[in-house]
């Protein structure tokens, strides 16, 4: 086991049959909402060699991991959008959620995805320091739901916290996708980056840096599928990933 563990929330579109009455949108509608808002294929783009990743399995439109476990925490729950969405990316109705549902969602899918990250960057810490690799991609145009949308999209954004990134770690992303000749952001147009909570801003070990892919670069973001230069893209992704001075 090396120190580096690269984390996927996004790129499920599977919905558990138990949840599929939930919805309001109808197959096709349903269809192009996950094209919208998953993270598509980024299990496959952040597959590095060697490299262990942790890919939570369901659907963000069932269960987002990345959402802050207590709604009143969650920025984005004015927009319906916080653990259990109510919301579409379009700020339409998504589907119905009781307090039955919000409970059992979390404990069987947000509380034992945490509990495996937080053990494998605890298993990770036994070698001193680790980095976790937040993997996502973005849409080319700013969604209606975006709290922050800004117009200019670059080609792949570094997010990062200001006590779990250390500024080596920024640099070297961001100039190693730059050397690649892409337009990198950093925390534009999302910002932050993925710790479990037991070490959030109490551990300086574990550091995390969030690489988010501009959708454009990799996919047809209306029918939802790879284009010619996907292969190159996770080429690049493999390289840089592998090369981090980080990796143990
Ligand atoms: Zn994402």
């Amino acid at each position: 086991m090396n120190n580096i563990l690269i984390h996927i929330p996004h790129s499920s579109y599977v919905i558990p049959d138990e949840y599929k009455d939930l919805f309001y949108l109808v197959d096709n509608e349903l269809l192009q909402e996950q094209i919208k808002m998953s993270d598509s294929y980024t299990d496959e783009l952040f597959d590095v060699e060697g490299i262990q990743k942790l890919i939570f399995p369901i659907s963000r439109l069932v269960c987002d991991v990345e959402r802050f476990r207590n709604e009143e925490d969650e920025e984005m729950s004015k927009q319906g959008m916080w653990v259990c969405y109510t919301k579409t990316s379009n700020c339409k109705p998504l589907k119905r959620v009781n307090n039955e549902h919000k409970l059992e969602i979390l404990q069987k899918y947000y509380d034992k995805h945490h509990l495996n990250f937080e053990k494998q960057v605890s298993q990770m810490l036994k070698q001193g320091q680790c980095l976790i690799i937040d993997s996502h991609s973005f849409s080319s145009k700013p969604l209606p739901y975006e709290l922050h949308a800004q117009t200019f999209r670059p080609d792949i954004c570094v997010g990062t916290d200001n006590f779990h990134t250390p500024y080596k770690i920024t640099n070297y992303f961001y100039n190693a996708f730059s050397d690649f000749g892409y337009k990198v952001g950093i925390n534009n147009p999302f910002c932050g980056t993925i710790v479990p909570l037991k070490f959030y801003r109490k551990n300086k070990n574990v550091n995390s840096v969030m690489l988010e892919i501009n959708r454009s670069l990799y996919m047809d973001e209306d029918k939802g599928k790879k284009n010619k230069n996907f292969a190159r893209i996770k080429r690049n992704i493999e390289q840089v990933v592998s090369l981090c001075p980080f990796l143990t």
